[in-house]
């Protein structure tokens, strides 16, 4: 926090109890959300040439100047929660990026938001309900299923594997660690896969033999949580959370 001086996502530093580490708040949304700029900064070439290859190379930059956008929309927020800060993202994205992934990328960050609603945390389940909107959102406006090669084939098994996560006892940290291996796997797995959405369905056979940038992305994001998430969880461990025996 710069200066000490208050700024909307800041969380106080003292006490952060038992309950906080089952549960996220907007602390850890931001730092989500930076990590994923970040990310999205460091492989903005990688995606773009991914994009060269079936598509019209374009998608490093149109993410990259979207959460550019993002990240300004969201520092100059008076007052955030999780979803006010999810909700500005996605309505940053449809107003900043054209293309496919603008649209579907900013329903997928507003439906999250929606589900969010004004609350100023959230625990592992509602994170479940959000990534399910997500998914939902994007079929809804993009029509594309697994296997079509697309963002879709790295969100939907993402969201299987952190819901079969949770179902079987799994911890919120657990439960993202596998979302992140289940969106990069799914991301690979688009390689040999023939594109039935999108531009780079135009190239028909001629598609497969390359990962699709959005499937990438998509991994990119679920990597950034699971380090936001982490980041979180060490912070309020070095806070709050002394281990038995030690002097404060
Ligand atoms: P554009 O294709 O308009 O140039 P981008 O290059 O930014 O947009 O994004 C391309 C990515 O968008 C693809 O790699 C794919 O993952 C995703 N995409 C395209 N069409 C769809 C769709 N109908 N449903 C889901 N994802 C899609
Ligand atoms: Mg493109």
């Amino acid at each position: 926090m710069a200066g000490g001086v208050a700024v909307p996502w800041a969380r106080p530093s003292t006490g952060p109890g038992r309950k906080a580490a089952r549960i996220v708040d907007v602390a850890c949304v931001h730092g989500w959300l930076t990590e994923v700029a970040g990310s999205l900064e460091a492989e903005r070439d990688y995606l773009t040439q991914l994009d060269a290859a079936i598509g019209d190379a374009d998608h490093g930059i149109n993410m990259h100047r979207g959460f550019t956008a993002v990240m300004r929309r969201v520092d100059d927020l008076d007052a955030a929660t999780p979803g006010i800060l999810l909700k500005t993202a996605g309505r940053t994205f449809v107003s900043t990026v054209g293309g496919a992934a603008g649209p579907l990328y900013g329903t997928a960050f507003l439906a999250a938001g929606e589900i969010l609603d004004d609350g100023d945390t959230f625990g592992p389940r509602r994170l479940l309900q959000a990534l399910r909107a997500s998914l939902e959102g994007v079929q809804r406006i993009g029509a594309a299923s697994e296997g079509d090669k697309t963002m879709v084939d790295a969100l939907a098994p993402a969201l299987a594997a952190y819901e079969l996560e949770l179902r079987t006892g799994g911890s919120l940290e657990t439960a993202v660690r596998a979302a992140r291996e289940a969106a990069s796997d799914g991301a690979r797995a688009t390689v040999p896969m023939q594109a039935r959405k999108g531009r780079a369905s135009y190239l028909g056979p001629r598609s497969v033999g390359h990962q699709d940038p959005g499937a990438t992305s998509t991994s990119l994001m679920f990597a950034a949580l699971e380090r936001a998430v982490l980041a979180d969880r060490t912070q309020r461990f070095a806070a709050g959370a002394r281990p038995r025996g030690s002097r404060p």
